[in-house]
């Protein structure tokens, strides 16, 4: 029989009516060994997330202001779910410990993993599953890195002894054997570590959508949902600002090469996004995986004749940038240009000196800045080697008249990335998704 790990993000453990979802689905496949529960969140757009009450209380209890009143909303919330879903567990004591630690100033770390342990405590009574708290099995380094070693062999040894077991996400032991928690969302690692450490055949991650859509449905209306993605496709559609489960979240399950699929809990049967290893294979399929782009760039277009043959202008170029503390995102090149595309949030006011020293330590024959920018990246292993990709691509953009400023396309050809100007942002979104999918 094959392992799954299962993580459920906040809305999907909202209130009572969303655990019966959760339990439905765990309760219909048997492999669903090992679940990792994210805290409760907001069951209306204008409440809080559990997590975020934590942290209020923790900022109460920093300004002396008593937390009473905050801590009991957030009893209530446990309460309402137990009763309704008619748990055997004694939450109160719990409850009054945790009440206690706070308001004597435990750590706001502490006090913000409580949201996961509480809800863990819950799932793991009602599902009848064992409950392993990841204080014990999680563990960071004295960088406040996850110690992946230790992590993943203690992980392993313990969850194996236990068929199935409820471990909350988001939190684990500091290498001063405090609580540490991880970034906000970070219950994601936690389910993407004990996936790895059980060596799991899939990890499922149940969110509130359907898994990823080939382009953001604020620019395209209704855009179909990616049914397979591979970890690289991803890297670089979350790299152009993809609304997509972030890659470093889930770095532990690519390095074993173990599937990643995400779910909707509210509509299971949808068949969601799965993401997984490269193949390797190619597929030419002509066919595009994603479209995401970003905005708020400045191209600077460098020009001096023969520099194709100048031994270290390159160099030269890009030590004005370093000097000036700036990075760069693209660098495509002519015969006798260079391009640099720059975010604007890097050049802070330093364009003026920036074109100055380029000027003095380049001496090029001119030098053009094309402000507002935006780039966008349309990525597919169904692109690579496959002749008429590019064309296709070019024709639906110059078909809307839209003007592109630079092109980039990465030695992998999984992706290709054009800058354009940022009013023809989304019409260039919307040309290439007409051209490639509809
Ligand atoms: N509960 C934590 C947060 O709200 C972690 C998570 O949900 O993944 O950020």
């Amino acid at each position: 029989m094959g392992i799954k790990v299962v993580k459920f993000g906040g809305t999907s453990l909202a209130d009572a009516n969303q655990i019966r979802k959760v339990q439905k689905i765990i309760c219909a496949d048997e492999e669903r060994c090992y679940v990792v529960p994210s805290a409760p969140g907001k069951r209306i757009a204008s409440e809080r997330k559990i997590t975020d009450l934590l942290y209020l209380c923790h900022a109460h209890v920093q300004q002396n202001v008593p937390i009473d009143e905050v801590f009991q909303i957030i009893i209530d919330r446990y309460l309402d779910i137990v009763r309704d879903r008619d748990v055997s567990i004694d939450l109160e004591p719990h409850f009054d410990d945790i009440k206690k630690k706070i308001s004597g100033g435990a750590s706001a770390d502490y006090t913000a993993s409580r949201g996961e342990f509480l809800i863990g405590l819950v799932l793991a009574a009602l599902l009848g599953y064992d409950f392993v708290d990841p204080f014990e099995i999680i563990f960071f380094n004295k960088y406040g890195k996850i110690d992946i070693e230790r992590t993943q062999a203690e992980t392993n040894r313990r969850l194996l002894k236990h068929r199935k077991a409820v471990i909350p996400g988001f939190y684990g032991c500091a290498h001063d054997g405090k609580i540490k928690t991880f970034p906000r969302g970070g219950s994601d690692i936690t389910g993407s570590i004990i996936a790895r450490g059980v060596h799991a055949d899939v990890y499922e991650n149940w969110t509130d959508v359907s898994g990823l859509l080939m382009a953001d449905p604020n620019v395209v209306d209704n855009p179909r949902p990616i049914n397979t993605i591979t970890y690289r496709e991803l890297r670089e559609l979350a790299y152009m600002g993809a609304n997509v489960i972030h890659d470093e979240t889930i770095f532990p399950v690519r390095e074993a090469g173990i599937p990643v699929k995400i779910k909707n809990t509210n509509r299971p049967d949808d068949p969601g996004t799965l993401i997984v290893r490269d193949t390797g294979t190619v597929t030419h399929t002509g066919t595009i995986t994603g479209i995401a782009g970003r905005k708020n760039f400045t191209i600077i277009v460098i020009e001096r004749a023969f520099l194709n043959t100048e031994i270290g202008y390159g160099r030269r170029l890009l030590s004005v940038l370093e000097v000036n503390g700036v990075s760069f995102e693209h660098m495509p090149s002519g015969i006798d240009t260079i391009s640099l595309v720059i975010a604007d949030s890097q050049l802070d006011n330093k364009l003026d000196k920036i074109i100055q020293e380029i000027k003095s330590e380049c001496m090029p024959d001119s030098t053009e800045v094309y402000p507002n920018m935006a780039l966008i990246a349309t990525v597919g292993r169904g692109m690579a080697f496959t002749p008429g990709i590019a064309a296709k691509l070019f024709d639906a953009l110059g078909e809307k008249n839209i003007n592109i400023r630079m092109i980039d396309q990465g030695s992998s050809e999984i992706n290709i990335i054009i800058g354009v100007e940022t009013d023809d942002f989304e019409l260039a979104i919307q040309a290439i998704y007409s051209a490639f999918v509809e």
